[in-house]
């Protein structure tokens, strides 16, 4: 480890802010992360020295660009541990990641009388794309339970999980609960019944170590900007063989093999998935954010978050009215923890706690099936990352409390 965890904030001079009138503790990381020096310097310098576009010069920079696009796909196949680089696809991000794979591979494959099989915790990007489809097809959307824990109901998945399922479509982290799901037992479940298994790893990469292989999961689907990248890049992970069977997803620039008046070919993987020019300067800043976080170590980014949850999860509890959904044991949890403070509207209360610079979110978090179910409208919710501190944990607890006094 080069850098410890105490000595990265310097690292993010957005941190160093204050918002009304007090320190601010960023607390809204599962919506978006903040960006160290680095990753931004490294997208300056990509705009400064190598600027061109990838692929298609035989000049110095646009060699140099193609260079540091295609170094950024080797960052991320080895972060991810994908067995070949052409199994990593770089797309818009999770959502873009979710919406190819239903669009191909469910397209393909999906016919009435099929069943796609998803979690109700799901983020509504790896929900909709899954039920328009089986509108469109004649397919059902089969939903697995959770047990009163909060966690994946692994009993409901063998029930739900059937031989007429073809796809089942999970999120490894709940953006809501901060639920860590059996992503590994589910896929083997898929493929006991035959079908494939995609999952959504918005909320995991940037948290914890993931191996896609290990996994053994078919498709992987993960954002840059909630690990610290630019925006507009993410990653599809997908097996070779199931990439090379599924059409591609968007025509043009780039993914082709040969263009005649009446017919095309397609480019081998993974150019046959990136039509058009590409968010090249985001692939390299996301290829500056894994280097980062591999400095540090995604071991110990779990580790710190979890101490953090540690600290604040019982604090948390012990406030009287106020309710904590999903797991309450924090060694099943990532660092976003949702909650309800009495009768308040979540929206009062995250601009109550941004009166004391917490920054939070409040909503249904693009989870209203999850709302539904918890018998809920919304909630507040805190999201820990690696540059948060026990003092901002300690924050949000003593402005949750003046919050309390407050609206008494
Ligand atoms: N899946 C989960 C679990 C998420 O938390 C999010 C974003 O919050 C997404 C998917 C969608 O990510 P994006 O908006 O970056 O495409």
């Amino acid at each position: 480890m080069d850098k410890s965890i105490s000595d990265l904030r310097a690292d993010f001079p957005i941190l160093d802010q204050r918002v009304n009138d007090e320190p601010l503790v960023y607390l809204d990381n599962a919506a978006t992360a903040q960006r160290p020096t680095p990753v931004l310097k490294q997208v300056l310098d990509f705009y400064q020295t190598d600027n061109a576009n990838v692929h298609r010069g035989v000049h110095t920079l646009a060699e140099r660009a193609t260079a540091d696009y295609e170094a950024a796909r080797d960052r991320v196949q080895k972060f991810i541990h994908a067995k070949k680089r052409e199994e990593v696809i770089f797309t818009k991000g999770c959502t873009d990641s979710l919406n190819l794979v239903a669009a191909t591979y469910g397209e393909q494959n999906i016919q009435a009388g099929d069943e796609i099989v998803i979690s109700i915790m799901e983020h509504h990007s790896n929900l909709i794309p899954w039920q328009q489809l089986a509108l469109k097809k004649g397919a059902t959307l089969k939903y697995i339970g959770l047990t009163k824990e909060g966690e994946l109901d692994l009993a409901d998945a063998a029930a739900k999980i059937t031989d007429r399922t073809k796809i089942v479509a999970v999120t490894h982290a709940s953006n809501v609960m901060g639920t860590v799901t059996p992503l590994k037992q589910l896929a083997k479940l898929a493929h006991q019944h035959g079908a494939i298994i995609v999952g959504d790893g918005a909320q995991a990469v940037p948290h914890m170590k993931v191996d896609v292989t290990e996994l053994d999961v078919d498709f992987y689907a993960f954002s840059g900007h909630k690990m610290m990248s630019p925006t507009g890049i993410g990653v599809l992970y997908g097996k070779q063989a199931l990439l090379e069977a599924i059409p591609p997803y968007q025509y043009g620039g780039e993914m082709i093999g040969t263009v005649t008046e009446q017919a095309s070919t397609w480019a081998a993987l993974p150019y046959k998935f990136e039509a058009g020019t590409q968010n090249i300067a985001g692939a390299v800043g996301l290829g500056a954010a894994i280097d980062y976080l591999t400095a540090i170590g995604m071991d110990q980014v779990e580790a710190h978050e979890r101490v953090l949850v540690q600290t604040v999860l019982p604090q948390l509890l012990a406030i009287e009215g106020l309710t904590v959904y999903g797991p309450t044991d924090p060694a099943k949890h990532t660092g976003v923890i949702s909650f309800n403070l009495g009768h308040l509207h979540p929206h009062d209360l995250a601009t109550a706690l941004d009166m004391e610079g917490v920054a939070v979110r409040a909503g249904h978090h693009c989870a209203q099936p999850l709302m539904n179910y918890l018998g809920l409208e919304a909630s507040a919710r805190a999201s820990f990352y690696l540059y948060n501190t026990a003092a901002d944990a300690e924050k949000l607890v003593s402005a949750l409390k003046e919050a309390k006094e407050f609206f008494r």
